[in-house]
Order: C-alpha cells, then sequence, then structure tokens
C-alpha cells in the first residue's frame, strides 16, 4: 500500500516548555480573530528552516494559520508578563499584543518561539488595541531578514497577513500580524518581573533559562555568575554588530534585550546614512539616550539591570554579591572596546591589529564626521576607490585629507601577509555594500500600504538578501538620500 504523510498539521511540531513554567509567569490565551485574513509576505525558506511544509497552494490555510482564526494542533497560546526598565523608568509590561504560539522543535532539533505580533489584546494591553499596522509589520519583516542576511543575530519573520481591519494610530491605517521567530522571547525584562514581583521564582526560572539556552553552564560552579559573563558576551558580540553595519535599534529598553543575544523589536530603528555618533532618528529619543554611539553604555547599564535580578543567586550575602556583580559588569568596558577594535580593524582589512592602529580608526572616524561621509559608502570607497571617483560621484573621496589618511592605510594594509589583497577580501567580509537605507524602506513601505504595490518591497528584499555582494557600478540601492536624511524620524508601537 501507498504510504501518506500526514499534512494536517503541516510539520507544526511544538514542545511548549514555557506553558510548563509557573503560571504567574504568562496567561494563557487565543489569538483575537481577524475578519479577512491574507497573506501578503511569506518567508518560504524560513519554514523550511522550521520543518514547516505547505507544499500544495495552501494560500487560504497559510491566512487563517497566521492570523491566529486557526490554530494548529499542539499550540497552547499564550501571554508573556515582563517588565522593563523604559527609557531608565522601571514599568510593568507584558505581551501587550503578542501571543506566543508554541515552540517548534526543527527537524535539526533546535527550539524557537514562534509568535504573533498584533495578534489582539490581552491582560497586559493597558491602554493599547492589540494590534499593529501593516506598515510597521512589514517594516520589521523587512529590516529583521535584512539583518540575518547581514549576519547579525536577529529575529526572523515568517509571515506578514493583514487582517481586513483598521487600526486606528495618529491616521488609520490597515491592520497585520507578524508572525515572529526567535530562540526564545525571554528578555532582562523577565527577570525584572520575576525579581520585583514573584522573587521566589528566580532560582527556578534562572535553571530554566540556563537548562534552554546555556545547557553547557549547568555543572557550573556558580550558574548565576557564568549566565550573567554569557549574556554580556552575547550583548557586546550583538552590539558590535549593530556598530559594524550602522545600525541604530532605536529603544534598547530592558525589556527589549534578549538573553539569548538576538536582535529584536524593530518598532523604531533605522541605519545611519552620514556618519555621527550623536545619530538618532526615533521621535521620542529627545536626550539621544539610545544615539548610534551611546549603545555600547546603554547595553551596559541594561546588564546591571540583569545583573540586580540575579543578586540572591549571585551570593547569599547581599553586600558580597553587589560587590561580585558590580565587578563583573566593570568588565563590559575593556571587553567592549577590544571586540569594537578589532571589527573596526577588519572594517579596514587589518590583518593583525595593533596599538597604532586606534589612531588610523579614529581618525577616519573624525574625517567622517566632520565631512558627514556616508558610513556605508566610506569603507567601500577604501575598498574600491574606483567607484566613487567617476562623474558626478567624484565627491569627497578626492579631497587631500582623505587622500592623506588613505596613503597612511595603503602602508598599514601592506603589513598583511598577503597585502591588499588580502585586505580586501577581508572587508568584503565585514562591510556590507547594501543596507536598509532608510528612505528606500520608506518609499517601499509606501508603496505597499498606500498602493497596495509589493513590487518594490520584494526588489529590495532580493537585493538586501545578498549584502555582502560588490557591485561593478554603483547602484541606485547604495546612494544615500540626495538630500540628506535630518528630517527622517522613526516611530514606537504603531
Ligand atoms: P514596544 O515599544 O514594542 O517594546 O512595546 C512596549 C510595550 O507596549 C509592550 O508591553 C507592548 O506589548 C505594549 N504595546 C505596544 N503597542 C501596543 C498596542 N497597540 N496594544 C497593546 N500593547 C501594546
Ligand atoms: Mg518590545
Amino acid at each position: 500500500m501507498k504510504k501518506t504523510t500526514p499534512t494536517n498539521n503541516f510539520g507544526f511540531n511544538f514542545h511548549n516548555s514555557y506553558a510548563q513554567l509557573d503560571k504567574r509567569l504568562f496567561t494563557f490565551l487565543k489569538p483575537v480573530k481577524v475578519k479577512e485574513p491574507s497573506v501578503v509576505l511569506w518567508n518560504d525558506s524560513l519554514a523550511k528552516e522550521l520543518g514547516l511544509h505547505f507544499s500544495e497552494s495552501h494560500d487560504k490555510t497559510l491566512a487563517e494559520l497566521f492570523s491566529g482564526n486557526r490554530l494548529p494542533d499542539n499550540a497552547q497560546p499564550l501571554a508573556q508578563a515582563y517588565a522593563g526598565h523604559q527609557f531608565g523608568h522601571f514599568t510593568m509590561l507584558g505581551d501587550g499584543r503578542a501571543i506566543l504560539l508554541g515552540e517548534q522543535i526543527t527537524p535539526d532539533k533546535k527550539r524557537y518561539d514562534i509568535q504573533f505580533k498584533g495578534s489582539g489584546q490581552t491582560p497586559y494591553s493597558r491602554r493599547g488595541d492589540g494590534r499593529a499596522t501593516l506598515y510597521s509589520m512589514v517594516r520589521e519583516y523587512l529590516i529583521s531578514e535584512a539583518m540575518h542576511h547581514l549576519h547579525i543575530p536577529t529575529s526572523r519573520s515568517l509571515a506578514v497577513v493583514s487582517t481586513g481591519e483598521d487600526v486606528n494610530r495618529e491616521t488609520v491605517h490597515p491592520g497585520a500580524v507578524l508572525t515572529r521567530v526567535m530562540t526564545s522571547h525571554i528578555r532582562v525584562g523577565t527577570f525584572e518581573y520575576i525579581r520585583h514581583l514573584q522573587p521566589e521564582l528566580i532560582e527556578e526560572f534562572t535553571q530554566y533559562v540556563i537548562n534552554r539556552h546555556f545547557p553547557e553552564l549547568k555543572e557550573s560552579e556558580n550558574p548565576a555568575r557564568e549566565l550573567f559573563e554569557k549574556v554580556m558576551h552575547l550583548q557586546i558580540e550583538l552590539v558590535v554588530n549593530w556598530m559594524r553595519v550602522g545600525f541604530i535599534h532605536g529603544v534598547m529598553n530592558t525589556d527589549n534585550t534578549a538573553i539569548p543575544g538576538e536582535t529584536f523589536d524593530y518598532g523604531p530603528c533605522a541605519f545611519i546614512n552620514a556618519y555621527h555618533p550623536r545619530k538618532v532618528f526615533s521621535s521620542i529619543d529627545h536626550y539621544g539616550r539610545y544615539a548610534f554611539g551611546n549603545q555600547p553604555s546603554i547595553a551596559q547599564w541594561n546588564l546591571g539591570c540583569f545583573a540586580v535580578t540575579l543578586l540572591p543567586l549571585i551570593d547569599e550575602k547581599e553586600e558580597e554579591a553587589t560587590e561580585i556583580a558590580k565587578e563583573m559588569l566593570s568588565g563590559f568596558e575593556k571587553l567592549f572596546s577590544n571586540q569594537y577594535f578589532k571589527m573596526m580593524c577588519s572594517k579596514l582589512g587589518i590583518e593583525n591589529p595593533e596599538e597604532n592602529d586606534g589612531m588610523l580608526v579614529e581618525e577616519l572616524l573624525n574625517w567622517m564626521q566632520q565631512h558627514e561621509a556616508d558610513y556605508t559608502n566610506t569603507f567601500l570607497a577604501i575598498e574600491n576607490g574606483s567607484l566613487f571617483t567617476q562623474g558626478s560621484d567624484a565627491g569627497i573621496y578626492g579631497q587631500e585629507s582623505f587622500i592623506n589618511w588613505y596613503k597612511r592605510w595603503e602602508q598599514r594594509v601592506d603589513q598583511n601577509q598577503g597585502g591588499m589583497k588580502q585586505a580586501k577580501e577581508i572587508m568584503q567580509h565585514y562591510n556590507p555594500a547594501f543596507i536598509p537605507r532608510n528612505h528606500l524602506v520608506e518609499e517601499a513601505l509606501e508603496a505597499v500600504s498606500v498602493h497596495d504595490n509589493f513590487q518594490p518591497i520584494h526588489k529590495l528584499m532580493d537585493i538586501l538578501s545578498k549584502p555582502y555582494d560588490r557591485p561593478d557600478v554603483l547602484s541606485s540601492y547604495q546612494k544615500p538620500p540626495a538630500q540628506g536624511d535630518s528630517g527622517y524620524q522613526t516611530f514606537c508601537g504603531t
């Protein structure tokens, strides 16, 4: 007899460990159904990685499943409780418009949260409507996938489904649900929630996190200390990566700091064009707390909040625990500056960084800041000057100040074992040619949300899926906006 493979559950393979935890950490509830779901973006390669299969034409099924109107078998939807420091102030939060559908075990035995964003109100919604706009969910899909292709740890996006319902913001917008995939949604804010409201759960929860994300620490002498060190390393790696590509997260609150070290919450993020360490795009970041160059010190600040939650596990005596935590946290600066320095030297193609190279890096950054040079294109100009010295693009890279710096750089990379050739290979690996330029992102999003035209966004996503490719001539996707981006603003929670 011919064997048939079961297709009714589409490969959903949920093992829901969070649902087994203490009930004070979440609320079971289903997504609120939507009127008229329709798939607008679908990430087939991610679906395959997850072990999901929708081989035939399953558009209607996809729309039903990824709007939350129909639940797969074994889903145990729940909204997670958490707290967080937002712009430095402690607040109770929780999934106000998100629902964890379940934890998918992939064919290669990895575990991922599958979460809906924009799926309706929950007990944590406060005054919010629980919904999200098509504009912002498509934006998150585009940028999170771009980050993935830039080789930066990030939440992924599996689907955007429009709801057929209106969402009221400053104006009326079409609504949508995003399906977000992440190794977990456990945040510094989750630990803060427990420490403040359910302190008796901290030990059990920490153990859960270690088992789930850092099983190598299970046998360690002081797991809480080592957990802290791990999380600190992951945050440092993450922020160094952000600075490598010119990414500003924009809302580095502790509730948006993922314990497994992935970038997530793509509300007000943006990419810098002209380099400036104080660059800010978020409309609510009036004092530049989350400015480009402030990201390392904010990461350290957030880690300080994390350390506080672990104090009772670090040492029984509070004073001792505080001393140990302070010492661990003070290790941040050196670790960060070492990694940042190495990364910047790689952006310049230097094989074996030496102390003196710090000057070369710093002088270049100062020059960029002074001349409002494009961050991404400056490294490309160093790698391949001819791209920028033709016709109307001749511009600033022909200036004496740059040429003088460049000569010193040439001498420096001559010291690589493989000389200039090797430098260029290293640079290709570290410097993207294509980033999600803010103006291109906005143009593509406007086409979607105003004109229902998905062509520009598909084209842009295609370009951003190969960000390290080197085109022969400068493409329009590489250019900063002609008029600069000083008026560009981004927004939270839309
Ligand atoms: P975020 O700025 O996305 O990190 O969100 C901060 C908090 O506000 C989280 O608890 C969200 O769940 C909540 N939130 C954001 N937008 C909404 C909304 N439209 N309805 C309900 N809660 C929301
Ligand atoms: Mg958030």
